[in-house]
């Protein structure tokens, strides 16, 4: 089991912005940003890469849930970024999949 699987049960705390039946957006507890949100599936799924064609409305969800939390955070207008890291090389590192919601600052390409 993932920490995210306990944040979805609420065994562990955490800062909730948004919850639907298929998803859960919370703060990063480790913000690299002024604004810096979760957005992620409540259904298992490790990664990007492991999600199938039957994942792919939930995956459109997530990205619509993504909107609205920079709706809600107030970072629209300025612009922000959406991003999911998948894998070693992806960086990333807890395996359930999530999007990160950026925002509140100006972002640069390419990443490092
Ligand atoms: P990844 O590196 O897998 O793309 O992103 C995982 C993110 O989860 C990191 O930004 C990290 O700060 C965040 N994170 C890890 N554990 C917790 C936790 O227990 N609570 C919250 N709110 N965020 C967490």
């Amino acid at each position: 089991m993932t920490i995210f699987a306990r944040i979805i049960d609420k065994e562990i705390p955490a800062d909730i912005v948004y919850e639907d039946d298929r998803c859960l957006a919370f703060r990063d507890v480790n913000p690299v940003a002024p604004t810096h949100v979760l957005v992620i599936p409540k259904k298992p799924i490790v990664g990007l890469g492991t999600a199938d064609a039957d994942d792919a409305a939930l995956l459109g969800h997530l990205m619509w849930v993504a909107a609205e939390v920079a709706r809600s955070e107030g970072i629209a207008a300025g612009g922000y970024r959406v991003v999911t890291n998948f894998g070693a090389n992806g960086g990333q590192s807890v395996d359930h999949l999530h999007l990160h919601v950026l925002g509140g600052r100006a972002m640069r390409w390419p990443p490092g």
